[in-house]
């Protein structure tokens, strides 16, 4: 059966900001005729995703009611999977985290184990913070490595042996019972770097500098994942073909293999001697101002330069941020990345390009994760969904 010609998700994305509003200001802020706003917030007050709040006062002098979106019974687990950490957290529709926590996990131990510790986390956290699950509508995820979209499964991820195929959607379904957006870690930060940091900029790249290194792009006010949900996989484009470091992709002279994290640990420990076998240590003597350190961070932003000014070619972003373990470790990154890309970028292209580090830190990806799972709330199918359960033209039983 067809929907209306005007969905009602329409209206929730323009709520989506959390400001409440009369059906005055909504007819003029979606261009609709005043009584098919009224009839769609009827449909959205009907599935409770809209609760009238308030009132103001109308030109006329008349009281009207005020509509938002609901912002306690509406929430999404949100989950950030890292390689040796995890953050578990929940936020409301406007992607603020209401509860969170964090803790060290081994991402080698697979699938089974990792995600039954979620769950188990999960759990706990909901309950010590008096959230019902009811109140769960969606679970997002960030994996730590390249995810098809169409499955929200991890395909051949470098760092996560063990996790290829991994039906990740399935197995949070099956606790949860709510729909499960599974994507790349990076796709998520961008997603909660732009909602906290840049929620008017239309065209953003996030750009993660850590152990790994991968971009999240934001084109159009879009996540752009391409066909596959590969794009923004910059760590393996080969920086030289004269580079003969072997990147543990199984390929030799990537980005990744020449200016991540594992490749500064070995520079400093094999050819400086230097007692070093972690990023922790090289985070440490960073932050102590080592000479040798900070001459590495610079080659490492030269290289991650090289590969940004075809990006910046091909994607003319306004906003660049370096994000990540490295990427927000200092200026010494930062500004070599800011002179390879402005020095050798189109003139159109880095005008008026910001290149910074990220304002959203540790937290992007944990409430990026969460507005993969908002973004599928609000979207048309699912509202439409929600509307015709709630008028019966669906049937409760359908599968
Ligand atoms: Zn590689």
């Amino acid at each position: 059966m067809l929907g209306p010609v005007v969905p009602a998700s329409h209206l929730a994305g323009i709520l989506s900001d959390g400001i409440p509003r009369s059906i005055t200001e909504l007819t003029g802020l979606s261009g609709l005729a005043r009584s098919t706003v009224r009839e769609r917030v009827g449909e959205l007050v009907s599935i409770d995703l809209l609760c009238p709040t308030g009132q103001t006062v109308s030109r006329g002098g008349r009281p009207t009611a005020l509509f938002q979106i609901r912002d306690d019974s509406w929430l999404v687990l949100a989950v950030d999977l890292g390689v040796r950490h995890c953050q578990v957290g929940v936020t409301n529709m406007f992607g603020t985290l209401l509860a969170t926590h964090r803790m060290d996990i081994d991402i080698a131990d697979g699938p089974d184990i990792i995600l039954a510790l979620v769950t188990q986390v999960a759990v706990n956290l909901l309950q010590r913070n008096g959230i019902s699950p009811d109140c769960i509508r969606a679970v997002g995820v960030g994996l730590p490595g390249p995810v098809e979209h169409a499955t929200g499964r991890p395909i051949d991820p470098p760092v996560m042996p063990g996790w290829h195929q991994a039906d990740v959607p399935a197995a949070l379904r099956s606790h949860f019972g709510v729909p499960v957006l599974v994507d790349n870690d990076v796709n998520a930060a961008v997603l909660g770097e732009r909602l906290l940091g840049w929620p008017d900029c239309s065209d953003l790249v996030y750009v993660k500098v850590s152990t790994g290194i991968g971009a999240g792009i934001v084109s159009h006010g879009q996540l752009l994942r391409g066909a596959q949900g590969a794009a923004g996989d910059i760590g393996h484009v080969l920086l030289h073909s004269t580079a003969r470091q072997q990147c543990r992709c199984g390929r030799v002279g990537c980005l990744e293999a020449a200016a991540g994290g594992d490749a500064i640990v070995r520079t400093l420990a094999q050819e400086y001697g230097r007692d070093v076998t972690s990023l922790t240590d090289v985070v440490r003597l960073a932050q102590a101002g080592d000479a040798q350190v900070s001459q590495l961070l610079r080659e490492s932003g030269r290289a991650v330069g090289d590969v940004l000014v075809a990006s910046v070619s091909l994607l003319n972003p306004s906003t660049i941020v370096l994000g990540g373990t490295l990427g927000e470790l200092g200026d010494h990154l930062l500004t070599a990345v800011r002179e390879t890309v402005y020095a050798r970028g189109s003139s159109l292209a880095t005008r008026d390009l910001t290149i910074t580090r990220s304002k959203a830190g540790a937290d992007a990806a944990l409430v990026g994760a969460g507005v993969l799972g908002i973004e599928h709330l609000l979207s048309r199918e699912y509202i439409q969904e929600r509307i015709d359960l709630a008028t019966g033209t669906l049937s409760m039983n359908r599968p």
